[in-house]
């Protein structure tokens, strides 16, 4: 069986998880966290970075740091991880959802204005399959409207917007490394500040509504419980893990687009006799591999190709449910929005194994599957 996703260990993990044990300080912000933000600060250029367990953590602290109040509306797109929404909803906010662009599911950045009102406080751009959003025009947006930019960086480590890199644009953005993302920590995430007027607290939200960090900085002179917050960082264990796959993205980066390169190479024939679509990328975004998807016509025909591709031992799968249809959004709010392009992607898009270790023979083995499946269509 091809799985959809295999876990990539370096091989440097065992080391640092073993330097992490022998250094005697097991709990969160030690060595290896702080070797972590100082990666991520000084190549990506976030102004602060906290690493957290999640990167549904990462969103939780976001919402927070937001300080919305009930009723406040926050901009979210439909086609995303749940997360995504139920950070804000937590907070008391009222999730408006935006429809997907037709040429790959980020939010339509043309379409968010019409749904800006005094009550919206939040934008929450999600990088689909880590390919940038239109920021220029959501940052134009929020800077007239006077809102907060969250950027779901959750895939997009190492992906750029013009030359910038995603999750240093917004006022704060999130990533995650869960085990099916390009980097990974078994579970883990990062909140990244870029909007000073967010740092201070965020390190308080972080350690559990306390001041800790600011006492071992030696700028209080004692420590306690000053704001709302939880146990958001993560252990030395988690970070001893990630920086072993940090020294090593670059490599995992070039792995992950040759085999993105060759799927797309060999569907292309397929995409130009318009059986299938393949992936748009944007001339002002990168592609960072993260995923790759085909869109077929319809519902009944992607079953039947994940089927199809099954029997075959290739395990390929659907992705999200647009959330403005979901259960809990439906029965909490009465808000009914016609999101037709979301929806398209809810039933049509299939994503492909991707990982580091699968091999070039295999993608040219799924793509010749898929080339057979459209045979008779
Ligand atoms: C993976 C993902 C998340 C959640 O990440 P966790 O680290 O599992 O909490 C949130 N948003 C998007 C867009 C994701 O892809």
């Amino acid at each position: 069986m091809t799985p959809f996703n295999k876990p990539y260990i370096t091989g440097k993990e065992t080391h640092y998880l073993y330097q992490a044990v022998q250094a005697g300080k097991l709990s969160g912000n030690g060595i290896f966290t702080q070797r972590c933000h100082q990666y991520f600060t000084e190549r990506y250029g976030f102004k602060k970075a906290l690493l957290t367990t999640s990167c549904t953590d990462a969103l939780e602290m976001a919402a927070m740091l937001c300080d919305l109040k009930e009723g406040d509306e926050v901009i979210i797109p439909s086609y995303t991880f749940v997360s995504t929404a139920l950070a804000f909803i937590r907070e008391g906010a009222t999730v408006i959802f935006a429809d997907s662009q037709e040429e790959n599911p980020n939010l339509d950045a043309n379409k968010i204005e019409s749904l800006i009102t005094e009550r919206t406080k939040v934008i929450v751009p999600v990088h689909y399959a880590g390919v940038a959003c239109d920021m220029d025009k959501i940052m134009e947006l929020a800077e007239r409207y006077n809102l907060i930019v969250v950027e779901d960086a959750a895939q997009a480590i190492d992906s750029y917007y013009k030359g910038r890199p995603l999750g240093s644009i917004g006022h704060l953005a999130t990533f995650s490394f869960h085990e099916t993302k390009n980097i990974i920590a078994g579970e883990g995430g990062l909140l990244a500040i870029n909007d000073e007027r967010f740092k201070l607290r965020a390190e308080i939200l972080w350690e559990k509504g306390t001041n800790r960090s600011q006492f071992f900085r030696g700028e209080v002179n004692k420590y306690g419980w000053v704001d709302t917050g939880s146990s958001f960082l993560p252990s030395e264990i988690i970070a001893a893990f990630l920086f072993a796959q940090l020294e090593e993205l670059d490599n995992i980066q070039n792995r992950r687009k040759d085999l993105w390169n060759k799927y797309r190479e060999g569907l292309q024939e397929l995409a130009d006799s318009e059986k299938i679509r393949l992936p748009q990328i944007p001339e002002y975004a990168t592609n960072n591999a993260h995923m790759f998807y085909i869109i077929c016509s319809s519902l009944e025909e992607r079953s039947a190709l994940i089927a199809y591709l099954k029997e075959r031992g290739i395990m390929a799968v659907f992705h999200y449910l647009s959330l403005h249809k979901s259960k809990f959004y439906t029965s909490n709010f009465s808000l009914r929005p016609e999101l037709p392009v979301a929806d398209l992607y809810t039933d049509c898009l299939v994503r492909l194994p991707l990982f580091y270790e699968l091999e070039m023979d295999m993608v040219e083995t799924i793509v010749g599957d898929i080339v057979n499946f459209y045979k008779n269509r």
